[in-house]
């Protein structure tokens, strides 16, 4: 079986058929995972190392978790702070106004003149017309609905 080294240490296997296969390669760990339970890894989950050892595909080592399990397994304590961290650092390094600096809605719109009106209730907040129009068509298109 040609296998080939994952640049973040997994090990790949050339099993061009498999529906998850890149350039013909897949995760062993998910083939092997899969072979072990007689089904295919649902969509969305991944194959977690018990013993952290990324080359070690034994069936009982793996264990498929949904992503954000998998995320969450991971996440030790000290993680979870710097994560914290880096958000309220970014925040600081944004300023407060930062809403009043946005060149764009975060739909992409952009918040130039004739795009922007006040925000009812939040004073120095500058609302996108495009998606305030949007919204109120959606409203009315739903309140249609409901009669
Ligand atoms: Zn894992
Ligand atoms: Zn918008």
């Amino acid at each position: 079986m040609r296998t080939t080294m994952h640049s973040e240490g997994y090990v790949l296997i050339y099993l061009p058929e498999h529906p998850r296969a890149h350039n013909g390669y897949v995760y062993q760990h998910i083939v092997e995972w899969e072979k072990a339970n007689g089904q295919p890894l649902p969509e969305g989950w991944t194959v977690h190392h018990r013993n952290e050892i990324k080359t070690d595909n034994r069936p009982e080592n793996l264990e498929a978790m949904s992503r954000p399990d998998h995320v969450r397994h991971h996440m030790t304590p000290e993680k979870a702070r710097e994560m914290q961290r880096k958000t309220v650092d970014a925040r600081k390094q944004n300023g407060s106004y930062a809403h009043e600096l946005r060149s764009h809605c975060k739909y992409g719109h952009p918040l130039v003149a004739g795009n922007v009106g006040p925000a009812p209730g939040r004073k120095r907040a500058r609302r996108c017309l495009t998606c305030h129009r949007e919204r109120e068509r959606k409203r009315r298109e739903d309140r249609r609905k409901n009669d």
